[in-house]
C-alpha cells in the first residue's frame, strides 16, 4: 500500500546481510568465532570520563533539552584540543558543532548545500554514509577510486571537468577506514586548490587521527593554508576514547559550513544528552596517558597481525594509523564468497571489501578490536586451511 521514496530506494544494498546471517547462524551452533570484522574499540571507556558522566547524570539542571550548538564549555574544549594537538586556533562561538556523533554530521551535511542532481565526489571504498547522506540529499555520489597504485589517494586530475562544474561537495578520510591509508600536507594542498578552481566543499573525516603507531601523527587538513575557506573537518571521541556508545563528536573549520550544519541540526534534533557532553570534556580534558596505552595496545596487535600474515604469504600494508588491516585476496576471489569461506571453514569473521563500494573488491578488511590471543588464535586457525 505504502511506497518507499525513490531516495530510500536508491540508497545502496546492505552487503553484508550474507555474512551477518552466517554469523548468527555460526553463533547459535555455538561455534567459537573470532569476530575481526567490527570497527568498534573492544576496550572500556576510560575511568575518569564514565565519572564524569555519572557525577553530571546527578545534576538536574542537566535533565533538559540542550542548547543546539553545543554547551559552551564544551566548544572550549574542543578549541582546546585543537590547539593542543594541531595548532590550529578556532573560534568556538562559531566554528565548531558538538554532533551527537560524527556520523550524523557527516550524513546531514549534503542537506546544506546539494540540489536535485547535484554531484557529491565520494571515495571508494569509503565509509558509507558519505554516500547515503548524499543520496538522501538528491545528489548523485560520483566515485573516486582509492586504488593500491595511487596509495589510496584520490586522483583528482581524472575526475572530469564536466562532473568537476556540477560537484559541490568532496570526502575524504585520512587516516582511512577501510584501507588505513594517511594523507599528508602536499595531498591536501593539492585538494584544496582543486577546490578553490572548482568551488567545492572539503569535508574531511578525521576519525582516526588519534589512532596511530611508531611515532607517526597524522596532521588536519586545517593546517594547510587556503583550508579555512574551503573546509568542513568531522572529529569523533568514538575511536579516540572507546566512546561509540555514548555518541558525541564535532565538526570545526569554516564558518559558514558549520552555520549551515547548525541549521539543519536544529530542525532535526535537540542536542547532545548534557551529561555526556561533560563526560566529552573529561575526556578531551583528560590525561594523555589513555591515548599512548591505545596506541601501544593496537600497536601490538597489529604487529602479531602481520607477523602472521606474512607467515601465511598474504599481502597487506602495515598500517601506520587506523585499527584497520587492509588485505588482498588471491586474484579471481570474489570478498563476499572469501569472507564467507573463512567463517565457515575457521570461524572467523572479516569485512569483504565490495561491502565499501566495488572499488573495494579484491580486498577484505580486519579490525585490531580482539585481544592479542584472539588475534593469535585467528593466525593458527588461518594456517591450518590448506588451499587458500
Ligand atoms: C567510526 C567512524 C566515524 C565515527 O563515527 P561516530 O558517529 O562519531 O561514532 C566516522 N568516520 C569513519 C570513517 C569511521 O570509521
Amino acid at each position: 500500500m505504502f511506497k518507499l521514496s525513490k531516495k530510500l530506494k536508491s540508497l545502496p544494498p546492505y552487503l553484508f546481510l550474507e555474512i551477518d546471517k552466517a554469523k548468527r547462524k555460526a553463533r547459535l551452533e555455538g561455534r567459537d568465532i573470532i569476530d575481526l570484522g567490527v570497527g568498534d574499540p573492544d576496550q572500556p571507556t576510560p575511568k575518569y570520563i564514565i565519572d564524569a558522566l555519572c557525577l553530571a547524570v546527578q545534576d538536574p539542571a542537566n535533565h533538559h533539552y540542550a542548547l543546539d550548538q553545543g554547551m559552551p564549555a564544551l566548544r572550549r574544549a574542543i578549541v582546546g584540543w585543537y590547539k593542543h594537538r594541531f595548532n590550529i586556533n578556532l573560534n568556538p562561538d562559531s566554528e565548531i558543532l558538538p554532533l551527537i556523533g560524527s556520523k550524523e554530521g557527516i550524513a546531514h551535511f549534503p542537506l546544506g548545500f546539494i540540489n536535485q542532481g547535484d554531484y557529491v565526489l565520494v571515495p571508494e571504498p569509503g565509509y558509507p554514509p558519505y554516500k547515503g547522506g548524499t543520496i538522501l540529499a538528491g545528489g548523485k555520489p560520483f566515485p573516486l577510486p582509492l586504488l593500491e597504485k595511487n596509495a589510496f589517494l584520490p586522483d583528482l586530475k581524472r575526475i572530469p571537468l564536466n562532473v568537476c562544474k556540477k560537484a559541490k561537495l568532496i570526502f575524504v578520510n585520512y587516516p582511512n577506514n577501510p584501507t588505513s591509508a594517511t594523507a599528508e600536507k602536499p595531498f591536501y594542498k593539492e585538494l584544496i586548490d582543486f577546490a578553490h578552481k572548482h568551488r567545492i566543499i572539503i569535508i574531511s573525516d578525521l576519525a582516526y587521527s588519534e589512532i596511530c603507531y611508531d611515532g607517526y601523527k597524522p596532521s588536519s587538513i586545517l593546517e594547510v593554508d587556503g583550508a579555512q575557506d574551503v573546509v568542513i573537518e568531522f572529529h569523533s571521541l568514538s575511536k579516540t576514547y572507546n566512546m561509540t556508545g555514548w555518541r558525541v563528536g564535532f565538526a570545526c573549520g569554516n564558518e559558514k559550513l558549520i552555520s549551515a550544519l547548525a541549521k539543519i541540526k536544529s530542525n532535526v534534533d535537540s542536542g547532545i544528552f548534557s551529561a555526556v557532553q561533560l563526560a566529552g570534556i573529561a575526556a578531551l580534558d583528560g590525561p594523555e596517558g589513555h591515548i599512548k596505552n591505545m596506541r601501544s595496545l593496537y600497536q601490538e596487535r597489529r604487529d602479531i597481525l602481520m607477523r602472521g600474515l606474512n607467515s601465511l604469504g598474504w599481502q597487506a600494508n602495515n598500517p601506520k594509523a587506523t585499527f584497520y588491516v587492509w588485505i588482498r585476496i588471491p586474484k579471481g576471489n570474489d570478498s563476499i564468497k572469501f569472507a564467507g569461506a573463512i567463517l565457515e571453514r575457521a570461524n572467523i569473521v572479516v569485512t569483504p571489501g565490495v561491502g565499501f563500494g566495488k572499488y573495494g573488491e579484491g580486498y577484505i578488511r580486519i579490525a585490531l578490536t580482539v585481544p592479542e590471543e584472539r588475534i593469535r588464535e585467528a593466525i593458527e586457525r588461518l594456517k591450518k586451511i590448506s588451499s587458500w
